[in-house]
């Protein structure tokens, strides 16, 4: 593999890609984003562009396939890959919360010992009710976690909102807040020199890039 290159894993299609790639330009990397491809090189610094499933990427820069990736920290959090988190780069901001039937009587997280809640994301929330001593039987599913509730499927969710609509037009209410996230950029544990040199100075640009917006 070249150690001398940095490949930078995105969100191939999905709410972090429009954002990461503008992150990418406006750090002044120029390159030839294809439709459809998976794969492009940087023609004005030593880079190359992966583009991936977001739940792939920690993994990836564990790994150190990828040396650097953008995903949501929840994802990142989530995936307990051992990587350097680098940098908070203030956009996707969202929240893992836990929501309830509307009619549900709720008065705080003791509520749900014994309960079930439906989720995509187990790690975040075991750590969550364990910090309050809580144990509740945790579902994982992959995917429409807002339904589980009215199908009977679980007592309670516990998904990514950003305004609220989705839960409100599935018949819950957001009860409690877990986590707070926002897209970062996260590297691998092992970087050549060379890598760590363009890491330095990649974050430069995005640091000025982010001042100048401030
Ligand atoms: P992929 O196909 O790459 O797996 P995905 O469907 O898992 O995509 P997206 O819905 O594109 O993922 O969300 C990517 C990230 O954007 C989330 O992990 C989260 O950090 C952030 N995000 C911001 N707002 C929202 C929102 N309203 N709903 C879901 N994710 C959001
Ligand atoms: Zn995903």
């Amino acid at each position: 593999m070249n150690d001398n290159i940095l490949r930078i894993a995105i969100q191939k299609s999905g709410r972090l890609s429009e954002d990461s790639l503008k992150l990418i330009k406006e750090c002044g990397i120029r390159f030839d984003n294809g439709a459809g491809k998976l794969k492009t090189d940087a023609t004005n610094f030593p880079a190359e562009i992966l583009f991936l499933r977001d739940d792939d990427i920690p993994g990836y820069v564990e790994d150190g396939v990828a040396h650097l990736g953008i995903v949501g920290e929840n994802v990142s959090e989530e995936s307990c890959k051992d990587v350097d988190t680098v940098h908070k780069l203030g956009f996707s901001k969202c929240r893992l919360s836990i929501g309830v039937l509307r009619e549900a009587e709720y008065h705080g997280v003791q509520d749900l010992q014994g309960k079930s809640i439906a989720t995509t994301y187990p790690r975040l929330l075991e750590q969550y009710l364990k910090s309050h001593d809580v144990t509740a039987d945790i579902h994982e599913i992959s995917g429409s976690v807002e339904i589980a509730p009215s199908i009977g499927l679980a007592d309670a969710v516990c998904d990514i909102v950003s305004s609220g609509s989705t839960l409100l037009s599935n018949g819950l209410k957001e009860v409690e807040t877990i986590f707070r996230s926002e897209a970062v950029m996260i590297a691998s544990k092992h970087l050549s020199p060379v890598q760590q040199d363009l890491l330095d100075q990649l974050l430069f640009r995005i640091k000025s890039v982010q001042v100048a917006k401030n």
